[in-house]
């Protein structure tokens, strides 16, 4: 071979073999970054360590069942996502289908190999009935199936990326996911993903956020490196990494065994001795399953701060039922039958009611209209057509029990669209 093709044959060697190195180390940067925002806002930092101390009590209460516990959470969630393929590889909406999938099947402990956790910790795992849903209803109160598709566009991992709060959906409404290949607009296109803790002051700044690459979605990477978005999740519900304060132990989690980052660990999905004790090495919020290719489980212990922090100030809104319904996400909305503009949109007042609402809008205009109401279950109420509308309607006692409901209002054309109501 000549020399410029041997040069050539090396160069190409090297760069493969540095891009498999860079691939295959986990780059999740959430204790530095919360470590940098919490040093920057004394505030937040104080919120974070009150926060902390009412997350252990309300742990012993919920342990002692002095609390009248929720049993279930549904999430409305929006994914924003930045550029349609990402490193080659397709971010479309099935993709971020199948993604939220496998972080509820993990979240649930419903992961087939939630069975094979090592015998050591089977009595220490922990799972929860959250659901992560796609909005249906986007913040003006149209129909939406949840995925935001922009140009591509990078850095919204960093902290004041002006992208994050203009294209955030209401953070109290809506878990915002932002999708992008280049995180830190460094041109370093391998982290994994990155969130803060919850935070007041970044849910009134519209910037709570968790930021993932696009490549390590399901189905774009190998299922166990596709769960590190179950691991960015449990960080935006306060879940700290298990190394966190390496021996010292500063994750939070009493059931967590100490361990370190780094050591000279042969086997990473194996029994493993550190500080003193068997590492947890399957744990969403280590790395060790990282490297081995293992993610299983969280403990009880992180399954009971993750319920804690879903009472934060920024999370509780989140799963309340009129959030729910005012997200859409028990709701079949029918994109393509709805053409409301926001120049027609229809506005129900007053909401909540007690026994007579109207509901009005220019779309009327002495159209014939049929208004459906139905429970959140799916169980209509009230069935009424108007002849030759006008643009404000009065209904009177059409519901009977307080609660949550869906207007639908049908236009003579077909065009119909839902709103949320709320009966006191
Ligand atoms: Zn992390
Ligand atoms: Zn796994």
């Amino acid at each position: 071979m000549k020399s410029t093709t041997i040069f050539l044959v090396l160069i190409t060697l090297i760069v493969s073999l540095s891009i498999t190195a860079q691939n295959s180390s986990l780059d999740c940067n959430a204790s530095e970054v919360n470590d940098i925002y919490f040093q920057q806002h004394p505030k937040s930092l104080n919120e974070y360590k009150q926060f902390n101390e009412y997350s252990k009590k309300f742990i012993n209460n919920l342990k002692q069942n002095k609390l009248s516990r929720t049993t279930s959470y549904v999430i409305p969630v929006v994914v924003h996502v930045y550029g349609e393929v990402q490193g080659g590889l397709p971010v479309d909406y099935q993709t971020i289908v199948n993604t939220i999938a496998q972080v509820n099947e993990e979240f649930q402990g419903l992961n087939t190999d939630y069975n094979t956790v090592d015998a050591y910790f089977m009595g220490i795992r922990g799972s929860l009935d959250i659901e992560f849903k796609l909005a249906t209803l986007d913040p003006d109160g149209n129909c939406t199936d949840g995925v935001v598709f922009h140009s591509v566009a990078s850095g919204q991992a960093n902290y004041n990326s002006t992208i994050v709060p203009n294209d955030a959906w209401d953070n109290y409404k809506y878990m915002n996911i932002y999708i992008t290949n280049d995180l830190y607009a460094n041109g370093y296109l391998f982290y994994n993903g990155v969130a803060w803790y919850p935070s007041t002051q970044m849910s009134d700044d519209n910037i709570a956020r968790v930021v993932y690459n696009g490549i390590y979605l399901t189905g774009n990477t190998d299922s166990e490196t596709a769960s590190i978005l179950t691991h960015e999740i449990g960080h935006f519900f306060n879940l700290i990494h298990t190394h966190e304060g390496d021996c010292g132990n500063l994750d939070q989690v009493m059931d967590t065994p100490a361990e370190i980052l780094y050591s000279d660990i042969q086997n990473f999905c194996s029994q493993n001795v550190q500080c003193g004790n068997n590492v947890n090495y399957e744990n969403y919020m280590g790395y060790k399953a990282y490297y081995g290719g293992c993610y299983k489980m969280f403990t009880q212990g992180q399954i009971n701060r993750v319920i804690a922090a879903l009472n934060h100030p920024t999370r509780q809104p989140l799963w309340q039922p009129s959030n729910l319904i005012a997200t859409g996400v028990n709701i079949d909305c029918n994109l393509s039958v709805i053409d409301f503009t926001l120049e027609n949109k229809v506005i129900i007042y007053p909401n909540p009611t007690n026994d007579s609402f109207n509901i009005m809008s220019n779309a009327f205009n002495g159209e014939d209209i049929l208004i459906n109401i139905y429970t959140i279950l799916g169980q209509k109420v009230y069935q009424k057509e108007y002849k030759n509308a006008e643009s404000s309607l009065t209904i009177e006692n059409s519901i009977k029990s307080s609660g949550y409901y869906i207007v639908k209002v049908i236009l003579k054309n077909g065009k119909q669209i839902n709103i949320p109501l709320i009966k006191k």
